[in-house]
């Protein structure tokens, strides 16, 4: 129907019309002129599964979903240190590979650098977004992201690791035959304020046969670690100290 049909049958301003029309396009990135952008949420668009995994649990751990005005489509924004730059070329891969139709940007800070992409429909993706701190509110995944979480876990661990874990060397001597030996052990500690989302840690490395024990920080228990040397090297295989 035309406007002039629509306002008439619903005896509104044309105008209305046409705002309610731009209003609807713009949700579903389809105004004239611009290139569609289609969602996996909203258009079935086809998703990379793998990369989604893996950029789910650096958000988890270190990403923030910002939006500066209504009028702008919001960011999702991943903090990398300078240190591990292989992992921010990681990072940007896996957002390319998530929104194939955003570009991605790097902006530099002293010591790191946020690796960002714009999209209306990151709450579509990332629907734990909400006010205030993660560890504040209630951090439960949907049902589709807990189907890819099952089905790439390993993905999922690490990105979490990447944003909020670390690889750590702790060593010690003891004598051997009159001998004084260095022994190291290394170990993995993931480290996040939200019990949800340290829960989503270890029910993901117990999926995959990881042992994990949980470490107290004062009384609180921020800490997930695994230090058992066959899940060590199970985590060395397939995340390995960050770089
Ligand atoms: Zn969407």
């Amino acid at each position: 129907m035309k406007n002039a049909d629509v306002a008439r049958e619903l005896n509104v301003p044309v105008g209305t019309v046409g705002y309610w029309l731009h209003v609807e396009r713009a949700k579903h990135d389809a105004l004239p002129g611009r290139p569609k952008r289609p969602c996996p949420r909203c258009d079935n668009a086809p998703l990379d599964e793998s990369a989604y995994a893996y950029l789910l649990g650096l958000y988890l751990g270190d990403g923030h979903i910002i939006r500066y005005s209504r009028h702008r489509a919001p960011s999702l924004m991943v903090t990398c240190a300078e240190a591990w730059p292989g992992l921010m070329t990681e990072c940007e891969e896996a957002m390319a590979a998530v929104f194939p139709h955003n570009s991605v940007s790097r902006m530099r800070r002293t010591g790191c650098s946020n690796v960002k992409v714009y999209s209306n429909h990151l709450w579509c993706l990332f629907p734990q977004h909400g006010r205030g701190k993660k560890h504040e509110r209630l951090i439960e995944l949907s049902d589709w992201q807990q189907r890819i979480v099952d089905a790439y876990p390993w993905r999922f661990l690490r990105g979490l690791f990447h944003s909020d874990g670390c690889r750590v060397t702790n060593w010690t001597t003891r004598l051997v035959g009159g001998e004084r030996k260095r022994y190291e052990y290394p170990r993995y500690l993931f480290t996040n304020k939200s019990d949800d989302i340290r829960k989503l840690c270890s029910d993901t490395l117990t999926q995959v046969g990881v042992a994990w024990t949980t470490l107290a920080r004062g009384s609180d228990p921020f800490h997930i670690s695994v230090a058992r040397r066959a899940s060590v090297a199970l985590m060395d295989a397939h995340i390995g100290p960050k770089c």
